[in-house]
């Protein structure tokens, strides 16, 4: 068993140019506590301010990416904010949390995806709730055939995961849907919507991400990192930013309503409902994730 300080992130150089770093908590599918997500966003900075790297993969060991927020961790932040100035942590009642939201889940989502280089995602397996806050920052996600999004929480009482990109994402019939049944979509429809660039087979999911990204890897890194911004810049101007802002707003007046109701962040009559939904593959005895 880890205690806190060991490292739930692995860095690799595959290949000339290409930075791969993998989230390696795999026993626990890969459940973001808040030193996992610190970890990875000290992982991303050295990749990006290396100047010998191109091209970011973010991968993940063992059968899922990522099974979202570790709700058996203390949301507590491991060290000095690094996204917002937020400081108001210990604040009682929803003002703490709320800063730590803004910091550790919507102000590091919105600095990854800023990343100066481009990013790729690769993704087998479950990607749940907080899951997806580890993928669509990314630029491009390559999925293996077994690859599934789900966003349930809407059962403990609030709206989604606090990226909330869905509508843009998947479309906003599709993200509705999702969000009201809890349903997972599959890797070939997500590719199929837009929301995935390539779908593979498991076994070749790590080399067809790095066979692409030794592809972009070739080209300019000034251009790679001005292509990126333009695009970027377009779904802000289609009001991807106002739509974070206004539904993290709404996600937080989630936990606080439950907060006051039920005095813990999320409904407790939904852990048992998503838990039963999102129980393939699970252990009887496991405590984590699902956030
Ligand atoms: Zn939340």
């Amino acid at each position: 068993m880890r205690t806190e300080s060991e490292s739930y992130i692995r860095s690799e150089r595959p290949a000339p140019g290409i930075h791969r770093i993998v989230l390696a908590r795999a026993e626990k599918r890969n459940a973001q506590n808040p030193t996992l997500l610190y970890q990875l966003d000290a992982a991303l900075t050295f990749a990006a301010t290396d100047q010998e790297v191109k091209v970011v993969v973010l991968a993940a060991d063992g059968p899922d990416f990522s099974s979202g927020h570790d709700l058996s961790a203390p949301f507590a932040m491991p060290c000095a904010p690094v996204a917002t100035l937020e400081g108001a942590f210990d604040a009682p009642a929803a003002e703490g949390h709320f800063a730590f939201e803004c910091e550790a889940f919507l102000g590091l989502c919105r600095r990854w995806r800023e990343l100066p280089k481009p990013t790729i995602a690769q993704v087998q397996g479950r990607v749940i709730a907080g899951g997806l806050m580890l993928v669509w920052p990314m630029d491009l996600v390559v999925a293996a055939t077994d690859a599934t999004f789900a966003d349930p929480v809407a059962a403990f009482g609030t709206n989604g995961a606090e990226y909330f990109a869905h509508a843009y994402e998947i479309g906003a019939r599709r993200a509705k849907e999702i969000l009201f049944t809890g349903d997972a979509i599959g890797a070939e429809e997500a590719r199929a919507i837009g929301m995935v660039n390539q779908v593979v087979e498991p076994d070749r999911l790590e080399r067809a991400t790095l066979e692409l990204a030794i592809r972009i890897a070739e080209r300019p890194a000034f251009g790679l990192r001005l292509a990126k911004a333009s695009v970027n810049r377009s779904q802000d101007a289609q009001g991807l930013q106002q739509a974070l802002d206004t539904a993290f707003a709404l996600h937080n007046l989630g936990h606080a309503n439950n907060l006051a109701r039920f005095g813990a962040l999320i409904d407790p009559s939904g852990v048992d409902l998503v838990r039963a939904r999102t129980s393939r593959r699970r252990s009887p005895s496991s405590t984590d994730d699902l956030g």
